[in-house]
C-alpha cells in the first residue's frame, strides 16, 4: 500500500485521513522532516494558509516539502492547501511562503466578504458519476494558470432564467476552483467534508501512478 501523508500541523486533517482511509492508502500525519521519508504522497489540508506557513517554518518543514514536491513528491491541496501550493498569492499576508507545486496565482479569501462559505455542484474533469458537491469556506480561487496547468472545474455560471443566483455569489462564475499540473493536484474546497471520496481517489490514483 502506498503511504500519504497528512501535514498536520493545523487545519482539517482528520477529515482527510478518514477520506484516505477509504482509498486503501496508509495515511501518515507529517510533523516533522523525518516523516517526509518514503511518502508516495501528501496532503496539505484546509485551514489557514498564513498560520500554515508560519508552523511550517517553525517546524522546518517548508524547504524540505517545498523540495520533496519540486522533486515530483505527489501532492493534493483543499482550500488553505491549495493557497500553500500555489507559486503566488494575492491578497495574502507578505511573509506567507508558498510550496510553489504549481504554476498558478491563487486570490486568498477569493469570494468576499459578504460569503464566508457557499456550496455548489461542479463538473470535475476526471471525476466519474456525476458533479461534485463542493463546499467552499472563505475559499480562494485561482486568479491565472500558466499553460502546463489543467483546469479541471469552474464555479459554473448561474442558470439562464433563474430567479436569483442561486448560492453563485457575484463575480464567483466562471471561475477556476480546482487544478492540476503533472501529479500535484488543488481544489478551492472541501471535499474531506462532503463524504464523497472520488476526488481523494482521484489522488491516490494518482500517486499510485507516478
Ligand atoms: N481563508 C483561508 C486561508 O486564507 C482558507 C480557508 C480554508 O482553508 N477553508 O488560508
Amino acid at each position: 500500500q502506498p503511504v500519504v501523508g497528512v501535514l498536520a500541523l493545523q487545519g482539517d486533517v482528520r477529515e482527510h485521513a478518514a477520506a484516505l482511509k477509504e482509498c486503501d492508502v496508509r495515511v501518515r500525519p507529517v510533523r516533522r522532516v523525518e516523516e517526509l521519508d518514503g511518502l508516495h504522497g501528501i496532503v496539505l489540508p484546509g485551514g489557514e494558509s498564513t498560520t500554515m506557513s508560519r508552523l511550517l517554518e517553525t517546524f522546518e518543514l517548508l524547504e524540505p516539502l517545498k523540495a520533496r514536491i519540486a522533486g515530483g513528491l505527489p501532492a493534493y491541496g483543499s482550500c488553505a492547501g491549495m493557497i500553500m501550493l500555489a507559486g503566488k498569492v494575492l491578497d495574502g499576508r507578505p511573509d506567507q511562503h508558498q510550496l510553489d507545486g504549481i504554476d498558478m496565482i491563487v486570490r486568498r479569501n477569493a469570494f468576499g466578504r459578504q460569503v464566508d462559505s457557499f456550496e455548489e455542484d461542479l463538473d470535475f474533469t476526471g471525476v466519474e458519476g456525476g458533479p461534485v458537491h463542493a463546499v467552499f469556506i472563505r475559499a480562494p480561487w485561482v486568479e491565472s494558470v500558466s499553460p502546463e496547468v489543467e483546469v479541471l472545474a469552474r464555479v459554473p455560471e448561474p442558470e439562464p432564467g433563474a430567479e436569483t443566483a442561486g448560492s453563485i455569489p457575484a463575480g464567483a462564475a466562471g471561475r477556476i476552483v480546482a487544478v492540476r499540473q503533472r501529479s500535484v493536484l488543488a481544489t478551492a474546497f472541501h471535499p474531506e467534508l462532503t463524504g464523497d471520496g472520488r476526488v481523494h481517489r482521484l489522488f491516490t490514483e494518482i500517486v499510485r501512478a507516478s
